[in-house]
């Protein structure tokens, strides 16, 4: 069915504007101060498929805060650096409990349960601080390859802002430090993540960053492989199964896309051998989910008949 749909933009529009609704129905992340002077009505939804072609409706080329989206290009820099190791210092279960959960840190002797959590994502960051002589801007370059962009750029006000208000991430670093699993510096290591959650970027350029990992790892526009294809494949497998922080059963069991979303209100679907799915909209749910994104990509997975399942 998708072959045949020609002109994606009608059916976005149609969509987007049905939603709109639903804004009243969430509320904009308000624990990292910066995120909550985001205005709350606005929303966008991008398609870009393997054959280099973009789809998009509402302000698809606003910025916004990757937040935890962020997570996948660092796990992927960080598989790439490892191998294998990696999966020594940080599991691949889902978690069943809110995104910067600390509990199961403790029960589970430092090692994350999945590399999409923050105590996840922070252990990655740990990774990349030690195997990058300036891991910050190794990250900015990596998203510059893949969306070929030079414009995408780390938000100062956002970074610091998260840095202020950043104690309970502070305290899963030092928590895994003290198990002995965080070889940098735990400042060094905060500093980079939370850098990382405050890429700016926009609908459109999300959607064709992550191509790769709809096509095998290979990134169509350059030819470039930017991770292996058991990489490829193991990335989508976290993300079908953690990816929406503990919505991610629900995710699946509706839409049936690996995915990711973040609290500065995006969700970006991976539809394999077809493209990828980005939505934004800054209201959340309760579980830390657009409320707006959500029912976009449910919507079109469901017309276009996507699920993997
Ligand atoms: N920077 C955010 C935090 O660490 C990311 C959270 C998210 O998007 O899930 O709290």
């Amino acid at each position: 069915p998708i072959t045949e749909i020609t002109d994606l933009s009608s059916l976005l529009l149609r969509m987007l504007t049905q939603c709109q609704p639903l804004y009243s129905s969430g509320k904009v992340a308000d624990y990292i101060p910066a995120l909550a002077q985001v205005a709350p009505q606005q929303a966008a939804v991008a398609v870009a498929t393997l054959d280099g072609k973009i789809f998009s409706a509402g302000a698809a080329q606003q910025n916004f805060s990757l937040q935890s989206i962020s997570k996948i290009f660092g796990l992927v820099m960080a598989m790439n650096r490892l191998g294998d190791g990696l999966w020594q210092r940080v599991n691949m279960e889902p978690s069943g409990q809110p995104f910067n959960s600390i509990v199961q840190l403790e029960w589970e002797k430092g090692i994350p349960r999945n590399p999409v959590i923050n105590a996840g994502a922070i252990l990655v960051a740990d990774v990349l601080v030690s195997h990058y002589s300036a891991s910050k801007t190794a990250f900015l370059t990596f998203l510059r390859r893949l969306t070929g962009e030079e414009a995408i750029y780390a938000d100062q006000q956002v970074y610091l802002s998260e840095l202020e208000h950043g104690n309970r991430n502070a305290a899963l670093a030092y928590l895994m430090k003290s198990f002995g699993n965080i070889e940098a510096g735990v400042p060094q290591v905060l500093e980079h993540y939370f850098h990382q959650c405050a890429t700016a970027i926009n609908c459109e350029q999300l959607a064709r960053s992550l191509l790769f990992l709809a096509n095998r790892g290979v990134q169509p526009h350059t030819n470039e492989q930017i991770c292996s294809r058991r990489d490829a494949h193991r990335v989508n497998a976290i993300l079908s199964t953690s990816g929406m922080y503990d919505q991610s059963g629900e995710f699946a069991f509706k839409v049936g896309l690996p995915a990711k979303s973040g609290v500065g209100g995006a969700i970006v679907a991976i539809v394999p051998q077809f493209g990828v799915i980005t939505a934004w909209s800054p209201p959340l749910n309760r579980f830390g989910n657009s409320v707006v994104a959500m029912q976009l990509i449910q919507q079109l997975a469901d017309e276009l008949g996507l699920s993997l399942f």
